[in-house]
């Protein structure tokens, strides 16, 4: 039995929301045979990401990107960025992306992938135009995907309502670099997840055939919505092969039944497993089981 059978591959510890009990958070999932992937979304979380797995000698990685919804102004979270009460109500600027920056956290040894990065079309500001806001996205996320191919490390995608701008970006990059992603050498084997996979199975066969992987969180652990007989996830994930799937929390947000509705965290994401298990109609350690799998093939972990 390893030390470590369970996976969160997004999450976020190093976030204000734990700056109180960030030591007991990480520990209680390790202690629960839970290891983590702390994901980054801007110059300080991604940063933080890195220190924080740091700090443990195993079991703790970090992703460092910049997520869609930073790179023009945004609402501000104070469970993401910290500021207390009086930060609630204001925007962050948009960030540039600072390319030397960005390689020399993702240069790091726990750096296990670049992002999150993508696009992300449900989250748009009134005070730009649409377009530009779409435009500043698609190349803040290609200059990610030539990061990750430069360090040679997978991508951590982060996609919300721009599914088919995604793919038709990913598959001009593929052209453009004259092969496929993850086949030329200069991707890691795998080209990395889709986090928090919301698309269609459409989108899903698409990205399959990209090479890509897909994680999935507590929302599938939610009761099938009303009138409904089955979740909104069940048969997505009854679709996608058992060598492509891996868990995750995207924790402190979206917590499993039965803490949903509370402070999500790590040690969670051992509900998502069950949930996943039991969509595949195998037991709860052979899912485990080939999530460690992917995760050794995707993230080198
Ligand atoms: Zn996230």
């Amino acid at each position: 039995m390893p030390s470590f059978p369970f996976l969160d591959a997004h999450t976020h510890a190093q976030f204000a929301a734990y700056d109180a009990d960030r030591k007991e958070v990480i520990v209680r999932a390790l202690q629960g045979g839970v290891r983590m992937m702390n994901v980054g979304t801007e110059r300080d979380t991604s940063r933080r990401a890195v220190e924080v797995a740091e700090e443990y000698e195993d079991g703790v990685y970090a992703a460092v990107g910049l997520h869609p919804a930073h790179t023009s102004e945004s609402f501000h979270d104070t469970d993401e960025l910290g500021g207390g009460e009086k930060a609630h109500a204001s925007v962050s600027r948009g960030e540039i992306f600072d390319h030397d920056y960005y390689r020399a956290l993702a240069m790091h040894p726990k750096t296990v992938a670049i992002g999150e990065c993508g696009l992300d079309y449900f989250h748009f500001n009134e005070s730009e135009s649409r377009e530009l806001q779409i435009q500043k996205q698609k190349e803040v996320f290609i200059a990610q995907i030539d990061l990750a191919r430069e360090v040679k490390k997978p991508l951590m995608i982060h996609c919300r309502d721009a599914f088919s701008d995604l793919i038709e970006l990913l598959a001009s990059r593929r052209l453009s670099a004259g092969k496929s992603m993850g086949d030329d050498g200069s991707l890691a084997a795998s080209p990395g997840v889709i986090h928090f996979f919301s698309g269609t199975a459409e989108d899903a066969k698409k990205l399959l055939a990209f090479g890509f992987s897909f994680t999935f969180g507590g929302v599938i652990t939610f009761p099938p919505r009303k009138g409904k007989n089955t979740g909104d996830y069940d048969e997505i994930i009854k679709m996608i092969p058992l060598d492509r799937i891996l868990s995750e929390t995207d924790a402190p947000y979206v917590a499993p039944v039965p803490y949903r509705g509370k402070r999500n965290e790590p040690l969670y994401v051992i509900e998502v497993v069950k949930k996943l298990a039991a969509l595949k109609n195998i037991s709860t350690e052979a899912m485990a089981d080939a999530i460690a799998k992917n995760a050794k093939r995707i993230f080198g972990i």
